[in-house]
């Protein structure tokens, strides 16, 4: 394909960093960008990652080669229903949304005959949303899953690919259903053990609120950063992947109770034991180049761009 025409539906931190990816590799003939609200809209029309910004979804994507899904899971259903006319004939949808399964049956529910979707999750991300959260570099070395179906056509994954890698990912193709599990485990999780415990630190009546705040630096700060991510997003994500989210808990769940045990039987041997174990983990992230060493990462540098939290 010739540099192609793209439409991005959606211009949160996700969209914008892709318009700003796809400008600083020259990699679109013309970058057409809509969301929902005006606001949006003109700070896109300002900060200029998109080179035109369309008044409606529908003028939005006509003529458009590839349209980018960059909302929250649950408005794509909508979307693909509202825009499936005015797509051109042979157009590649894609997507960025967080759990694949159940997107891919919202699409296939609504998609055109003349239209291929590729779903896609990239890993990359940042606490922070809206047009003015993007960057392009945040898909640099982050890994890029795709979860095309037996049927989806091949040209389009491997045009959806090559887009991604000259965004700076690393691409994988994955089973949808395997990427929900994986995701659940290393993203979906971890964010509800955050929401929960921030939560659960505010409701405390034996700690006051200015004590939490003041003496957040002993861990609870960082789980205030993934706390802090966007709320309807994450609502999405838990209304989508129940299934895969509810298994990692209920595995969580045991060996949290095993924890437990072990506190209470002061078995010393077996803390240090996982304790050991886990930071095993964190040096093979540092090793695979997916997070850096440095001391209190994440502070001292610029503020969006924050920790490459995958999400
Ligand atoms: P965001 O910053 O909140 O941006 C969402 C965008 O979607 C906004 O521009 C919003 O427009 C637009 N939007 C919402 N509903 C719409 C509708 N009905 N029609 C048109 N536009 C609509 O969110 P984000 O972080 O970029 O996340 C977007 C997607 O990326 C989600 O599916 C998420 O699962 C996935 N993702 C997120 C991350 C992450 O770390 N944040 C990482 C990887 C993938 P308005 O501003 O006008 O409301």
């Amino acid at each position: 394909m010739d540099k192609p025409h793209i439409a991005l539906i959606g211009m949160g931190l996700i969209g914008s960093s892709i318009g700003h990816a796809l400008k600083r590799g020259d990699l679109a003939a013309q970058i057409t960008g809509y969301a929902r609200s005006s606001q949006t809209r003109q700070k896109a029309q300002n900060i200029g990652f998109v080179d035109h910004v369309a008044d409606t979804l529908q003028e939005a994507v006509t003529g458009a080669d590839i349209v980018f899904l960059n909302v929250p899971v649950g408005m794509i259903a909508d979307i693909v229903k509202d825009m499936a006319a005015s797509l051109k004939q042979g157009a590649i949808i894609t997507d960025v949304g967080s759990v694949k399964k159940s997107v891919m049956d919202a699409v296939n529910a609504h998609l055109p005959e003349h239209a291929v979707f590729v779903p896609a999750h990239p890993i990359a991300g940042t606490e922070l949303s809206g047009p003015e959260a993007g960057f392009a570099e945040l898909f640099d070395n982050r890994w890029c899953i795709l979860t095309p179906d037996a049927d989806t056509d091949k040209q389009a994954v491997a045009t959806i690919s090559d887009l991604w890698q000259a965004m700076g990912s690393d691409v994988e193709i994955m089973d949808a259903d395997h990427h929900d599990l994986v995701l659940a485990i290393t993203s979906h999780v971890p964010h509800l053990i955050a929401f929960n415990i921030v939560g659960t630190a505010a409701d405390l009546e034996a700690v006051t609120q200015s004590e939490v705040i003041k003496y957040s630096a002993g861990g609870f700060r960082d789980f205030t950063r993934i706390a802090a991510s966007d709320p309807v997003m994450w609502r999405d994500v838990f209304m989508n992947n129940g299934e895969a989210v509810l298994e990692m808990l209920a595995r969580f769940s045991e060996d949290l109770t095993s924890l437990q045990r072990a506190i209470r039987w002061k078995d010393g041997e077996a803390l240090e034991k996982l304790f050991s174990h886990t930071r095993d983990i964190r040096r093979s992230i540092v090793e695979a180049g997916q997070d850096t060493n440095d001391a209190n990462f994440g502070r001292g540098e610029s503020p969006h761009k924050s920790g490459h939290k995958s999400d």
